[in-house]
């Protein structure tokens, strides 16, 4: 309540729809008098040299020593000689998992009626660690005209040969598999399936799986199973029951998390957590910047309300969490107020001010 000493939380609303989701969470919040001081902050307009990207070392430091905060879509700036946005938080933070709870919201009809899904992904390695490139010009014209010379065939191979490396470390692999499963057991979930393709990437997730293995066993009473993940986007759009908390490596976490959304209701209802080390949490919603509706008062600030409420619940303010996780849900299952995505015709701020008065 008010009278509680607030808890400083940093806010980024980002770009975009971002500023007009992040002022809806901020009305929403204050109906409910949630006790929280938002510290925010914008992406710069210029590079900041000490981050070398858009966001600066206050920003950082601010989710460094808030160690919670909430995140709207952010627009890396296009141009040379800076770190993507997203990708300085995730290393500047050390933001090792990201869970995506996927539910089905009551009210809303999709083609699944009890969805209720984590996906947990690591995300820090695995493809994504931007190692990429190409054999070096010089080094492929000598081959070549060596190859010419001695008309051998195999040039035809490495002109047009790009490399991507994937990495798969042991200590990224442990952390994620104990995230997921002291997630399952500290939130009464039953099962953890680790998705994987370590029947052809036998070395980097046969890893990831040794790992899972490893951490399994220290949690008997949660059931675990290993799925390929081709065989898991099988299974769950056939029935996402079969699932409950999923854990991977990257690439497949980026995919199936999304997969997941779909089963759902789609991205403006979708909240993530990104989990980062020494307890840090930044709550985000998963969709972008949304460019074709920003400014127009259309976005619907769903995605990025729910990520506020997985940031209130990470707090253990859980009853106010509870009162705007039923505020929002009521609003949308009576039909009355909804954004175009939900195939309604009200505004933000009107379906805003809906979750307000359910407060
Ligand atoms: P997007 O998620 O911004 O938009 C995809 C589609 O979904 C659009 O038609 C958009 O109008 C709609 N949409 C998304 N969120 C919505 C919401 N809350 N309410 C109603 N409709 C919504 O994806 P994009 O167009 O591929 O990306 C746009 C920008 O966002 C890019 O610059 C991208 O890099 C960035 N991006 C940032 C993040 C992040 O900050 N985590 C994530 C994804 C994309």
């Amino acid at each position: 309540s008010s009278s509680t000493t607030p808890i400083k939380a940093t806010l980024f609303p980002g770009d975009g729809i971002g500023p007009e989701i992040a002022e809806s969470v901020k009305q929403v919040f204050t109906a409910a008098d949630v006790a929280i001081d938002w510290d925010e902050h914008y992406v710069s307009t210029e590079v900041d040299p000490r981050t070398n990207s858009f966001l600066t070392r206050e920003s950082l430091q601010s989710v460094l020593d808030n160690k919670v905060g909430l995140k709207g879509p952010m627009a890396t700036p296009i141009g040379k000689g800076h770190r993507s946005l997203n990708l300085t938080l995730r290393k500047e933070l050390n933001l090792y998992a990201n869970v995506r709870p996927c539910y089905s919201l009551p009210g809303y009809k999709t083609r699944y009626d009890d969805v209720d899904l984590i996906t947990i992904r690591e995300n820090t390695e695995g493809e994504y660690s931007g190692l990429e490139h190409q054999v070096s010009l010089f080094f492929s014209s000598l081959v070549k005209n060596l190859a010419d010379y001695l008309s051998f065939d195999f040039v035809k191979v490495v002109k047009g040969v790009v490399e991507s490396i994937k990495i798969i470390t042991r200590k990224a692999s442990m952390r994620v598999a104990e995230y997921a499963f002291l997630y399952a057991k500290t939130h009464g979930r039953k099962k953890v399936s680790a998705i994987h393709k370590a029947n052809i990437m036998r070395k980097t997730d046969g890893l990831f799986l040794q790992c899972c293995d490893e951490v399994a066993e220290k949690y008997p009473e949660i059931e675990y199973e290993k799925v390929v993940i081709d065989n898991c986007c099988m299974m769950l759009v056939k029935n996402p029951t079969l699932f409950d908390v999923l854990v991977m490596p990257n690439l497949y976490g980026d995919i199936i998390s999304d997969l997941c959304a779909g089963l759902v209701g789609g991205l403006g209802l979708t909240p993530s957590c990104n989990i980062g080390e020494d307890g840090i949490a930044l709550a985000e919603a998963v969709h972008g910047s949304a460019p074709d509706i920003a400014g127009k008062n259309l976005a619907n600030p769903t995605a990025l309300l729910l990520s506020g409420v997985m940031m209130l619940r990470h707090l253990k303010l859980n009853k106010q969490a509870e009162q705007i996780h039923s505020a929002i849900i009521n609003t949308i299952a009576e039909g009355k107020y909804r954004t175009a995505d939900l195939g309604g015709t009200s505004t933000t701020t009107e379906f805003t001010k809906a979750i307000c008065d359910h407060l």
